[in-house]
């Protein structure tokens, strides 16, 4: 009854220009003020030189600490759930160490940025969950279909994707495919699925479609990662819709924290208006190169931001894991002992923390 309120809510107009696909989303001042501060952002480092400054310590908001190094342009208002969100985020921060980890679990990888670590995140962590006996299903929300063909299936396979239960009402459950890993399934995608995000607008309860299908599998996997696309779409809103946690990778690279305000502020509205129970489990820092000092920067940053709910394993930038999905296997299959694989493997250990197994 309470989510039917929540999405007659969600179909009203108010929303729409926040969930009615990716271009709307470009009409909000916000987004008009990341785009035009763009060119003259400033660097990471000195970003990390004013985290002392009291005037930053104050603030919740990342964008007000730059506009702060800027002093130009002047801070416009800020949003408001923001700042929630983030001080939310922080008054958490105790929350990895301590909090019990309850199965089963649905998780969505999300950032609407691209080539952040979303898909291989998915894939990894998923397959060192199976490893340690997890049951574990992974979703591909992604047209593109990569944590699909990362785990070895063929879209010519195929014969029922993620886009079948999505927006044919199909089984989800005819759609899952078993993997080479031992209690790893997928439910693949397929590029039809890339019209999904139009042919979602005009459909019922359109944000709850696959929280509706996860209805029908509850229980049957401990852990459920949803690989999701890199925009803030409806897919992204069906994910976020349907989780439990959301895991969000940040690439350690310069623009690291870019759009992230964006993210946490979706991550609010699904809150606040289709899922009360969502909630940032942690961030990973993906692709981390020892050998720059840019690396070991933006680790500084994103850790004096958000404090605990960075998970302590950082994943490092490594050929193996770059080759591994064009043999269709996980790391930690492809090559079990490289470093990639390891980190995945510490990575599970910290996302699960030996939480009893509800399955198999
Ligand atoms: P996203 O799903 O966020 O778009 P991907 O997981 O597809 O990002 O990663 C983008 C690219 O970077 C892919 O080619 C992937 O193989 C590569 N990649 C991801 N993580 C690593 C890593 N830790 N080391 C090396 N390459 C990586
Ligand atoms: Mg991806």
């Amino acid at each position: 009854m309470a989510s039917d309120d929540a999405l007659a809510e969600g179909q009203g107009q108010g929303r729409k220009r926040w969930f009615g696909g990716r271009g709307s989303t470009s009409e909000t001042p916000t987004q008009e003020r990341e785009s035009n501060m763009a060119p003259t952002e400033p660097g990471i480092e000195e970003s990390v030189k004013t985290t002392d400054d009291p005037v930053v310590e104050e603030t919740d908001d990342i964008r007000v600490e730059k506009d702060a190094v800027e002093a130009e342009p002047a801070p416009a208002p800020l949003p408001a759930p923001l700042p929630e969100t983030l001080a939310s985020l922080r008054a958490r921060g105790g929350e990895q160490s301590d909090d019990e980890v309850v199965l089963p679990l649905i998780i969505s990888i999300a950032n609407q940025k691209g080539g952040v670590g979303k898909t291989t995140t998915a894939v990894n962590l998923g397959a060192a969950l199976a490893e340690l006996d997890y049951r574990v299903l992974v979703i591909d929300l992604n047209p593109q279909g990569n944590a699909t063909t990362g785990m070895g299936i063929s879209h010519r396979n195929v014969e029922g994707s993620i886009y079948d239960v999505i927006m044919n009402d199909a089984p989800i459950d005819d759609c899952t495919e078993p993997t080479s890993v031992k209690n790893l399934f997928v439910v693949p995608a397929t590029i039809d699925l890339a019209g999904a995000e139009i042919e979602l607008v005009p459909a019922f309860s359109r944000e709850l479609k696959l929280r509706r299908a996860l209805a029908q599998i509850a229980g049957s996997y401990d852990f459920t990662l949803i690989d999701c696309p890199p925009s803030l779409g409806l897919l992204t809103v069906n994910g976020l819709a349907a989780s439990d946690d959301v895991i969000v990778p940040i690439q350690c690279e310069y623009y690291a924290l870019e759009g992230l305000g964006q993210l946490l502020r979706n991550v609010a509205l699904v809150k606040s208006n289709l899922n009360p129970a969502l909630d940032v489990r942690g961030i990973v820092l993906t692709m981390y190169d020892a050998r720059t000092k840019l690396a070991e920067q933006v680790e500084r940053e994103v850790r004096a931001h958000f404090g605990a709910k960075v998970y302590r394993t950082v994943v490092p930038r490594t050929v193996r894991i770059s080759e591994a999905p064009s043999f269709g296997q996980p790391v930690t299959v492809f090559d079990s002992t490289s470093r990639g694989a390891l980190a995945y493997r510490e990575l599970a250990k910290e996302v699960s923390r030996g939480a009893t197994r509800r399955s198999g």
